[in-house]
């Protein structure tokens, strides 16, 4: 395979239609190999039903399918969540996490491999920024969920954007992910079950806001002072709170939708009454709501995670200024689920702090 081979996977459907009529096929034939992709879920071009023979000459010739290999998979203890370490052809790995609520599954994917911003606590930004996924490799990732899930007569319903790697930094193949995830003529994955999750570029979500995005946002905020903040999230020293604010509230109006915000709780450092006011009074007047979610630790990082009596007054301050929040479940903590640790555990050959790693297939 050469690099002129096309990974159907990279292409909207407007794109494979667009391909499709320079190649000399109509639409219709794109529809039917779109509905080969996303609906019967076929893991080759050749596996592709009933083609007319030139186009199944042609795909055999010029196209693939780029799936990733297994290389690890570890499940929680509690059964309710499954991580896959993935590889691609050029060696590299990402993390791809299935977690269950009640009968329902979520798909955490990544939108790179490494990340480039450098959060201190996050297992991906120790690690640094090894390059983009393509919106075929960031869409395959669902694809192999629901693979996983398909014995059990399960598909994915919910996807956020919280694996490895900053979706903003990668936006065009991040965009067009979220165009084929949410194609009614494919998977179908409705956009308010899609969560992106970004550090906060304020550039960016004003062009998320522009470009109709219609899934919803999630902004890594963690401290509500830029000094604190830049401590944690190094982008924060280029782009201070207030412009960061000022694109959530363009996004607000803009899409008239509510911003989730997120908080990784790190005892004594940003878990404080003081630091609560202050998110409180950013926030305040806001459509916002405030996920919370206790430090998972990490080898480079030396912070713990808040108690829970910490959590609740933290909660209990900024119900004050009318600001809903909610903790989110450490799921599968056992196995490394936080962000980059499983990748992280392989790269330095050392099991995760919280857990055991077996190879997988
Ligand atoms: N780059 C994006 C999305 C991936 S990280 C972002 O930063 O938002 C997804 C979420 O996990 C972010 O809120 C991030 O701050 C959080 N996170 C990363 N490492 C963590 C850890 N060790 N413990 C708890 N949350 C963590
Ligand atoms: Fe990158 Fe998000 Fe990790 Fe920060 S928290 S290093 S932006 S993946």
């Amino acid at each position: 395979m050469d690099n002129t081979t096309l990974n159907l996977y990279d292409f909207s459907r407007a794109e494979l239609t667009a391909h499709f009529a320079r190649w000399g096929f109509s639409a219709y034939h794109a529809e039917r190999v779109w509905q080969a992709l996303y609906r019967q879920q076929v893991d080759a071009p050749d596996a592709i039903a009933d083609l007319r023979p030139d186009l199944a000459a042609r795909l055999a010739a010029a196209a693939t399918l780029r799936q990733p290999e297994t290389a690890a998979a570890l499940d929680s203890r509690d059964g309710h969540t499954r991580k896959f370490l993935l590889r691609w052809a050029d060696g590299q790995t990402v993390e791809t996490v299935q977690m269950r609520y009640r009968d329902r599954y979520t798909a955490c994917i990544s939108t790179q491999a490494g990340c480039a911003m450098g959060c201190i606590f996050c297992a991906t930004g120790q690690m640094g920024f090894q390059r983009h996924l393509s919106a075929g490799e960031i869409v395959a990732q669902v694809l192999y969920v629901n693979r996983a899930l398909a014995a059990q007569g399960q598909s994915v319903r919910n996807v956020v954007l919280m694996g490895m790697g900053e979706p903003l930094h990668n936006y065009e193949a991040t965009m067009t992910a979220i165009d084929i995830l949410t194609d009614d003529k494919g998977l179908a994955i409705a956009p308010r079950h899609i969560t992106l999750s970004t550090v906060g570029l304020p550039r960016a979500i004003r062009r998320l806001a522009d470009d109709n995005c219609p899934v919803q946002l999630a902004v890594s905020l963690h401290a509500a002072t830029d000094e604190e903040r830049a401590a944690l999230v190094p982008p924060a020293r280029r782009w201070p709170l207030a412009a960061l604010m000022d694109a959530c509230r363009y996004y607000m109006a803009v899409r008239g939708r509510r911003v989730f915000f997120e908080w990784t709780l790190i005892a004594g450092t940003n878990d404080t009454p003081t630091q609560a006011h202050a998110v409180g009074k950013l926030l305040q007047g806001m459509n916002a709501h405030l996920n919370v979610i206790p430090l998972n630790p990490t080898h480079g990082y030396e912070g713990a995670p808040s108690q829970t009596p910490s959590v609740r007054a933290f909660q209990q301050i900024i119900a004050g200024y009318g600001i809903p929040s909610t903790v989110r479940q450490r799921r599968g903590l056992d196995i490394a689920a936080g962000c980059g640790q499983l990748r992280a555990a392989q790269l330095f050959s050392e099991p995760p702090r919280n857990g055991s790693l077996r190879n997988g297939n």
